[in-house]
């Protein structure tokens, strides 16, 4: 039995046996030669492979529709249509007769020359197709040489925890997830990419696991403590008998908690706080409802980049905000514009990559320096806003002049639109996320402009404390209740209300049932969370009062250090509503 520690980014707990996920590269494939007679039966080995692969991902994609609506679904269509391809095959059946090689090495041939060439494209359409061509690659070299997502059905039955270094965001959707119930990697922080997908498809998650692969094979037995931030290999049977104790008492828990989604976020005297939630794919929508949450307070669209098999039309953008739109029935929906770049857009599609891409061109940045695009999003965000509430929100704003010529290329959309008679709302609600200290500094000139503020703490919390949040060795750093931290937020909550703009928080921080009481301490009336948390984080609501909470921030907000600040908050909180943390039995 080993433990490894880690940095606890999605609650619960998973006992499964391991699955490890290679690196983010082509499989390594030796040059091997193959006999002039053996030509036609290395080609019918190639097509049946072929055939493989495809069936496979039908059901892949029948399995995603269901998870993640059609839009979100699409990329496994692509990945067919690539294996049907003649530009793909052609190079690939030349090679196996001309060359006298193996099919496995010519395809792994083929699909090294094509990422290059999609590499070198300047074009985003083809950067973000390359992380596909290494899933794609991987899936049908696998089934030549020995699969390893075909290991997962045959030789691995049961539950499934996938171990990696680092997973890709099509990788995470493409899970079975009859069968996965958990995931540690090596690498990432609580607010890294792996995190807030784990999170939104409600599967305990540990990263930043030093060792993690090295120390973990096939099929070994892993418990996986979302609670505690661990993961442990090979556990002796004292030990899975204690966590199948927590498990129970953790699903008794959630159990209590499901009459609470019909009743109304609020504190015992009274106050009424708007609880929402965050959304990856348009489906999820549904989930927000069934949990408890009023209406949708964050739609990060640059997944429909991110797992399409293209750059979305403005067409498809409009779909996917119609189908938020119906599964939501009249609800509040913000939809941010397109936060590409950093972690969300991995430098290995780019030509020539970042040398510091937290600081690069990312967000609001890269739509202002990539119009077309951005002018498509912007039109097919007009057109959604004639069928429902829907509020634009911006990325990562710096500076008053990108939020200004981003309203004038609104307004440029909406004469376009008004050319062409299409409806639309023309006083769409448009606010910026405040995620920078900028930002925050100039919140008062900001109010001013802007509809409304979301506090995005994710990233308010790296750029304030200079801690990468995707770093695993930083995470000890990364603190939201770094006294820096705090005074930003009451500074924002400040500004909004005297100019009397709304100020929601959409960051990770916001779903934390430590975190929460603090933030409504400072002010904050608007929380937008992962699904998941809603429940807990509304039984909280229930159970705390206003007074509580402002008394609270008040000494919160008073410590020099975040470990003072954050070994107060945790005292007090747990002190004051101790049912809010029954789910957690045994945590550290
Ligand atoms: C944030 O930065 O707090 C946020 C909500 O945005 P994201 O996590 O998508 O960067
Ligand atoms: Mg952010």
């Amino acid at each position: 039995m080993k433990l490894i520690k880690g940095i606890k980014v999605a609650s619960g707990i998973a006992i499964g046996r391991a699955f490890v996920i290679d690196d983010i590269a082509l499989p390594r494939v030796p040059r091997r030669n193959i006999d002039p007679d053996a030509i036609e039966h290395e080609l019918e080995r190639f097509e049946h492979a072929r055939r493989a692969a495809i069936d496979e991902l039908n059901l892949v994609h029948a399995e995603a529709r269901k998870e993640m609506g059609d839009e979100s679904a699409k990329i496994f269509l692509f990945h067919i249509g690539m294996l049907n391809d003649p530009a793909l095959l052609k190079p690939i059946r030349t090679m196996v007769r001309d060359e006298l090689i193996t099919p496995e090495f010519a395809a792994a041939e083929t699909f090294r020359r094509w990422i290059e060439r999609f590499t070198a494209k300047e074009d985003s359409a083809f950067q973000t197709k390359i992380s596909d061509l290494y899933d794609l690659a991987r899936r049908l070299i696998g089934k030549l040489v020995g699969d390893r997502l075909n290991a997962m059905d045959e030789e691995l039955a049961g539950p499934t925890i996938i171990v990696a270094s680092e997973l890709t965001p099509s990788q995470t959707v493409a899970f079975d997830r009859s069968r996965v119930v958990g995931m540690a990697t090596e690498l990432g922080g609580t607010t890294s990419h792996t995190a807030i997908v784990a999170r939104a498809l409600g599967l305990p998650a540990v990263v930043g696991c030093q060792g993690l692969c090295a120390a973990v094979s096939d099929g070994v037995t892993l418990i996986l403590d979302g609670d505690r931030g661990r993961v442990i290999v090979d556990p002796d049977e004292d030990t899975i008998e204690q966590y199948q104790g927590y498990i129970r008492q953790a699903r008794e828990f959630v159990r209590s908690l499901d009459d609470l989604a019909s009743k109304p976020a609020v504190t015992r005297d009274g106050v009424e706080i708007e609880l929402l939630g965050n959304i990856e794919f348009p489906d999820e929508a549904s989930k927000v409802l069934e949990r408890g949450g009023t209406g949708v307070g964050l739609y990060r669209t640059e997944f429909l980049y991110l797992t399409g098999s293209h750059e979305p039309t403005e067409e498809e953008q409009f779909q996917a905000y119609k189908r938020c739109i119906d599964l939501l029935e009249g609800r509040p929906l913000t939809i941010r514009t397109l936060d590409l770049g950093a972690d969300k857009y991995t430098q290995m599609r780019t030509a020539i990559p970042e040398r510091n891409p937290f600081l690069g061109l990312r967000s609001i940045r890269y739509c202002l320096a990539n119009l077309p695009m951005f002018r498509t999003q912007l039109r097919a965000l007009l057109r959604a806003s004639a069928l429902g509430p829907v509020k634009i929100m911006l990325p990562l704003v710096t500076s008053v002049h990108e939020f200004r010529r981003t309203r004038y290329l609104l307004r440029d959309a909406m004469e376009d639109l008004d050319d062409l008679g299409i409806p639309y709302n023309p006083d769409i609600p448009v606010g910026i996320m405040v995620e920078v200290p900028a930002a925050v500094l100039l919140a008062d000139a900001f109010a001013r402009e802007v509809d409304f503020f979301s506090i995005g703490t994710n990233d308010l919390i790296q750029y304030t404390l200079a801690v990468d949040r995707t770093n695993e060795r930083l995470a000890s750093m990364y603190h939201p209740t770094h006294p820096a931290v705090l005074r930003l937020v009451r500074m924002v909550v400040k500004a909004a209300r005297r100019k009397n703009i709304p100020v929601s928080c959409c960051g990770e921080a916001a779903g934390d049932i430590e975190f929460a009481p603090l933030l409504l301490g400072l002010g904050v009336r608007t929380l937008s969370i992962t699904s998941s948390s809603i429940p807990l984080v509304k039984r909280l609501i229930r159970s705390v009062t206003m007074k509580q909470c402002e008394r609270l921030a008040k000494k919160a907000i008073t410590f020099d250090s975040e470990l003072e600040a954050g070994a107060y908050l945790r005292t007090r909180v747990r002190k004051i509503v101790p049912e809010a943390f029954e789910g957690r039995a045994g945590e550290e």
